[in-house]
């Protein structure tokens, strides 16, 4: 992929956040859903991708399902600048009739794919047909919509898992200020929220249930095969670049090793080690996932990881040993895929 293409791309998107119109939260969740997918489904090449409409409804559900509960307590908040968002007030009413459902299993109540159904609906009427008109004019620059699905266009799928950190960040924190700028919301938030936590990250309620479930499994820190008696649940591909939380991706570490390696990749035996641990402990993680109410889905996992590395081999990443040791990543960690 020529460097002005990716250029060109990423300027496109500067114009979509400064001039694209943002009435709903919609575009936001487009954008993650979008990058989400080319790295979960994509390929490193110049292809075009194309992308079900279904499959991005679900993402919208998956993405909306924390907002849709109520804030701290209180009411659920408000994602447009007119009445609430079709998607939210859809997904507000489904788990009202399903509370014991979570991000898990929300896919096994009655009436999910009606749900489905009516927000697949909504994400082709309203962001996939919106998103590309910039300050007046449609600058086709992402995708072509179809019947069933959009076509990602050459060159794009491989632009947004090149640059999916910087696709999150930055719809993420436009996201959190639409929410923020709705006068609608102030009664909801507080001076010291904790809004960012509650719309993107895992609770730590969920937490806590995946940092005992791993100790049943093996009370050791994943990265020094140390004894843990406080432990941290971390990320083995860093949030800071897949930010969606799958169960197959958390590991017990020390709070020492967990900082040390901090946003890094980790180095060849820890992650021979961790494919190890996810095959060979599928099942007891599916099940801690269902008591956390975290999607567990290892082959999206491992494909998560194989992109990761990856992306960080082709821009000369290095990867993490242990306190202060990295180690260059090589061409051969690739081959722990085959
Ligand atoms: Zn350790």
């Amino acid at each position: 992929m020529k460097p002005e293409f990716q250029l060109a791309f990423l300027s496109k998107l500067q114009r979509l956040f400064a001039e694209g119109d943002f009435t709903a939260t919609y575009k936001f969740a487009l954008l993650i859903a979008l990058a989400d997918l080319s790295v979960e489904v994509g390929r490193d090449d110049n292809e075009p991708l194309k992308l079900p409409y279904r499959s991005i409804g679900l993402k919208f559900i998956q993405l909306y399902w924390q907002q849709a509960a109520p804030f701290t307590g209180g009411g659920v908040l408000v994602q447009n600048l007119g009445t609430q968002a079709a998607v939210v007030s859809a997904i507000t009413e489904y788990r009202r009739k399903h509370p014991s459902l979570t991000l898990n299993t929300f896919q096994n109540g009655d009436g999910f794919q009606t749900l489905l159904s009516a927000v697949t609906a909504t994400v082709k009427l309203q962001p996939v047909k919106y998103i590309q008109n910039l300050g007046g004019g449609q600058d086709v620059f992402l995708f072509e919509s179809g019947k069933d699905g959009i076509t990602l266009l050459p060159g794009v799928g491989y632009c947004l898992r090149r640059f999916q950190p910087l696709v999150q960040q930055l719809a993420r924190s436009h996201w959190l200020d639409h929410i923020r700028g709705n006068k609608r919301n102030l009664p909801l938030l507080g001076e010291d929220d904790d809004l960012e936590l509650f719309l993107f990250e895992t609770p730590r309620q969920a937490l806590t249930t995946i940092s005992s479930g791993l100790r049943k499994i093996r009370s050791k820190c994943h990265y020094c095969d140390g004894t843990v008696k406080e432990a941290d649940v971390d990320h083995f591909i860093p949030r800071s670049l897949y930010p969606r939380d799958l169960m197959h991706n958390f590991v017990l570490a020390h709070p020492s090793c967990n900082r040390s390696k901090s946003d890094t990749l980790a180095a060849k035996p820890h992650l021979m080690r961790w494919m190890e641990f996810i095959y060979t402990h599928d099942n007891d993680l599916k099940e801690i996932g269902f008591e956390a109410g975290i999607k567990s889905d290892a082959p999206t996992t491992i494909s998560v990881a194989r992109w990761g590395y990856s992306n960080a081999l082709s821009s000369g990443g290095q990867a993490w040993i242990k306190a202060a040791q990295y180690e260059p990543l090589e061409c051969t960690y690739m081959g722990l895929w085959e």
